[in-house]
């Protein structure tokens, strides 16, 4: 039986220690520098056993057998590291590093990290980075188990209450954790290995543990099929060339075959013009006439139509229907509603997470795409601004607008834009909750006005027919129409006109200075001594305000308290 080689994804949050180590289990930080000095960003890289054997001592001292012929790490760019690497119902990942700074815990994308992993049922290791960073601690052996022994008392408390700490909150998103030594049993238990990128420490022992799960649990798994099966990882431009950055995650590939794309509209079929492969432990890629999986490769194919991220493919034979079935069911995920939000992502898997979660929200989407925020999504989303304006709103995960859409954006158009998937949807809901209580609050706004005006004794205009005075608005929102009362619940008269600064407006807002026009008031003799206004409200208005509190502000509360007072002078049960 041909067995491919096991896919292993690092991932955990920005900053943890991912690439660091990688760099140690591969060694490339340390002595395989790519000649020249150019270090280009590592999409892939193919570590073949004798290499892993060589690195880890361990595997040979505890007598562990492989059959596996090395590994494939995946080092996504971005931080969505899993999403990117989806296949039709879960994910192309075997296993899985989950980098965790022991010193930090769970963080954002941890726990979306976690999710993804729980949710595709991949079997995973955690690696419990930074140890070195623990107080007073210092590297002893190259064992860690007998390092972790030798620490002083001080340092092995630091070092255990960090570690429980970080198995308290593993268990509280639903895993069984322990360190590594102390499982007994790897199905039923996750295997936490403390370990420093830097240091080195641990690092054997994760990959002896790596090694140990991909025999327990891969091996049937890693039977290598006939017809190769890849995903587009990126597309890369180089003036009039354009690279395709793949994984074939099964079967075998040849220059000769041609290959079909899924779209979101026909699969794209092209010949392959240029095929290589990932060389072992390196950034560089060599021709190659044929390929096996699992392994990472570059094309250059005849057929230039847009190719976008996180696309499945396949070889091509005349079988157009049978591979339309295929990337049907592939795409199918990308369901949207009759009516919702927008979304789009950096590449179809990134996509597929954010909308399985926001689906868990119940919120509904009525387009979802791959690539920048343009005036396509725009356009959607002003549309809804009219009869859906929750939904007025788009998501870009790992993406920003286009310039176009940059450019036109001037209205308002919510844009939402995050790293994390978490962030995205909490930050939509917030959003979402903000304008639902505007638009209520436009509502309860109809019902009357709840204003208070201070009169500006030194600004008449005109004593009467109509008066005019300057007022400063001490709270709400002042328009022609408004019936004002004094103290004493006298009607004085209805506001006919507004100016700000010579000129007649329609409204005017909190804090603004404007002059008033009432009709049969006489200044003098009616107002010189008074100082406040309010707007006059009837007792059912009162009653809706009242029930609607929470969307008021504290001035406009305070205000209506005022009115009611004045009101219940002259009839105690006004409003109650
Ligand atoms: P990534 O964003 O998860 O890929 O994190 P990096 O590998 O880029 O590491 C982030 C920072 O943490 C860098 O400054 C590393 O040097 C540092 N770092 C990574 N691993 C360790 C470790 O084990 N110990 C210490 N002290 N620093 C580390």
């Amino acid at each position: 039986m041909e067995i491919r080689q096991p896919i292993v994804t690092v991932a955990g949050h920005v900053d943890h220690g991912k690439t660091t180590i990688l760099d140690s289990i591969r060694l490339t930080g340390v002595a395989d520098k790519e000649a020249g000095g150019i270090t280009q960003k590592i999409s892939f890289t193919k570590v073949p056993i004798d290499k892993i054997i060589k690195r880890c001592p361990l595997i040979e001292t505890n007598n562990i057998k492989l059959d596996i012929t090395g590994f494939l790490f995946i080092d996504t760019p971005g931080h969505a590291a899993f999403s990117h690497l989806r296949k039709r119902g879960g994910s192309l990942a075997d296993l899985a590093i989950l980098v965790i700074d022991i010193n930090e815990g769970i963080m954002p994308q941890t726990q979306e990290v976690l999710e993804i992993l729980k949710l595709n049922k991949i079997p995973f290791i955690i690696a419990a980075n930074k140890i070195d960073n623990i107080s007073g601690w210092r590297k002893i052996s190259d064992n860690l188990k007998q390092n972790l022994d030798n620490q002083s008392t001080n340092t092995k408390t630091n070092f255990n209450e960090k570690l429980y700490t970080l198995i308290g909150s593993l268990h509280h998103h639903g895993f069984n954790a322990k360190p590594f030594y102390e499982i007994t049993d790897f199905t039923a238990e996750l295997a936490i290995v403390p370990c420093s990128g830097k240091t080195g420490e641990g690092i054997n022992e994760l990959i002896m543990m790596l090694c140990g799960l991909s025999q327990k649990f891969l091996k049937e798994n890693l039977k290598l099929g006939e017809k190769a099966r890849g995903v587009i990882l990126e597309i890369k431009k180089e003036k009039t060339m354009q690279y395709i950055e793949a994984i074939v995650y099964d079967g075998k590939l040849s220059i000769n075959n041609e290959i079909a794309i899924a779209s979101f509209n026909e699969p794209i079929i092209s010949k392959i013009r240029i095929l290589e492969e990932i060389l072992p432990i390196s950034s560089k890629f060599k021709p190659s006439a044929k390929v096996n999986a699992s392994t990472g490769i570059r094309m250059q194919l005849t057929n230039n139509e847009e190719i976008l991220p996180g696309m499945p493919f396949t070889i091509f034979k005349d079988n157009l229907k049978e591979i339309q079935e295929e990337f049907k069911k592939e795409i199918d995920i990308i369901k949207t509603d009759s009516k919702g939000i927008i979304v789009k992502a950096d590449s179809l898997g990134s996509l597929e997470a954010l909308m399985t979660l926001l689906k868990q929200e119940k919120i509904n989407i009525l387009k979802a795409g791959i690539g920048k925020i343009n005036k396509k999504d725009l356009i959607s989303a002003q549309t809804n601004l009219e009869n859906d304006p929750l939904n007025a709103v788009i998501l870009g995960f790992n993406v920003e607008e286009d310039e176009e859409a940059k450019e036109l954006n001037k209205k308002n158009i919510k844009i939402i834009k995050e790293e994390v998937i978490y962030k995205l949807i909490e930050n939509l809901l917030k959003y979402q909750e903000e304008k639902r209580n505007e638009i209520k609050r436009s509502k309860i706004m109809e019902l009357g006005n709840i204003c208070k005006l201070k009169i500006l004794n030194q600004y008449v205009f005109r004593n009467s027919n109509p008066a005019v005075f300057g007022v400063s608005i001490e709270t709400g929102k002042l328009r022609s129409g408004i019936r004002l009362i004094n103290i004493n619940n006298e009607e004085i008269g209805k506001i006919k006109g507004i100016q700000s600064q010579g000129k007649s407006v329609e409204e005017a807002k909190q804090n603004e200075e404007v002059a008033i026009s009432l009709p049969g008031v006489n200044f003098e003799r009616q107002l010189s001594e008074t100082k406040e206004l309010y707007s006059n409200i009837n007792a059912n208005q009162f009653k809706e305000f009242k029930k609607n509190k929470e969307l008021l502000t504290r001035e406009e509360i305070q205000t209506l308290q005022k009115i009611a007072e004045i009101k219940r002078k002259q009839n105690t049960t006004w409003g109650v």
